[in-house]
């Protein structure tokens, strides 16, 4: 682990109410301080970032009554996810809107609607046997910002831990990423949706698909981009049902 990643992993415990043990090398044997800089040591019984075993209901009782970042000050409900467990396919979105927050679901307000038509449409058309309760829905933050801004990058990277456990835990054939927000969170990229996508792009070994989020396919300006999103949207079906 680099330095980096061992401070992310104690926070992400320590966040979580796991007591974690630092003990100095000193105790443990000879001191050897590169760069003068202290060396942490971790208790072996610590769980692994994304414990082996882990289900969307173990990682729901993590995120608990989450006051992690300041996004709960204004949550009516936690939106977590919605779907199957089982699903060869996840969609991720940014997070949730007025409808989500009042609901505590995904994708249930205008571009709820225009994915579910997306997913469905798209099926049907292609002859694929799909609903939308066949997928897994999720979003990249589980609560809603003020006035629906973009996600910070603090709150996307405390939320993120747990969007890597759902997708960790669910292990679907494919993702598709909708949207800036979610393609950045899974990509690390800065990179625009129009340049991702209609590509495959990966998250860890899991192939994702970028395309257009649909609150931007609803803005009169952007139709063009249906037809896109559309088509992106059909290989990925076929990708993963065929
Ligand atoms: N937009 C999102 O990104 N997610 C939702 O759940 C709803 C709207």
């Amino acid at each position: 682990m680099t330095p980096d990643e061992v401070r992310r992993y104690l926070e992400f415990y320590q966040d979580l109410g796991v007591k974690t043990v630092f003990r100095r090398q000193a105790a443990l044997g000879p001191v050897i301080e590169p760069r003068g800089e202290p060396t942490a040591v971790l208790v072996p019984e610590l769980p692994a970032l994304e414990p082996t075993g882990d289900t969307l209901l173990k990682i729901l009782e993590d995120i608990g009554d989450c006051k992690r970042c300041r996004l709960h000050e204004g949550r009516n409900k936690l939106v977590f996810g919605t779907g199957n467990e089982h699903a060869k396919l996840v969609f991720v979105g940014e997070g949730p809107g007025a409808d989500e927050d009042q609901q505590g679901l995904p994708f249930v307000g205008r571009a709820g609607q225009l994915l579910t038509q997306m997913i469905e449409g798209t099926a049907k058309k292609e002859g694929i046997p799909l609903e939308r309760s066949d997928v897994y829905i999720c979003n990249v933050v589980k609560c809603r910002p003020p006035e629906n801004r973009t996600p910070q990058p603090d709150e996307m990277e405390i939320c993120g831990q747990f969007l890597y456990r759902q997708l960790q835990a669910i292990r679907p054939k494919a993702i598709c990423a909708l949207g800036s927000t979610a393609s950045k969170a899974l990509l690390g990229t800065k990179e625009g949706v129009m340049k991702l996508r209609g590509k495959w792009q990966r998250w860890r070994d899991i192939p994702v698909m970028v395309t257009y989020h649909p609150s931007y396919l609803l803005r009169p300006y952007n139709q063009n981009a249906k037809k896109e999103a559309w088509e992106d949207l059909k290989k990925v079906l076929h990708y993963v049902y065929d």
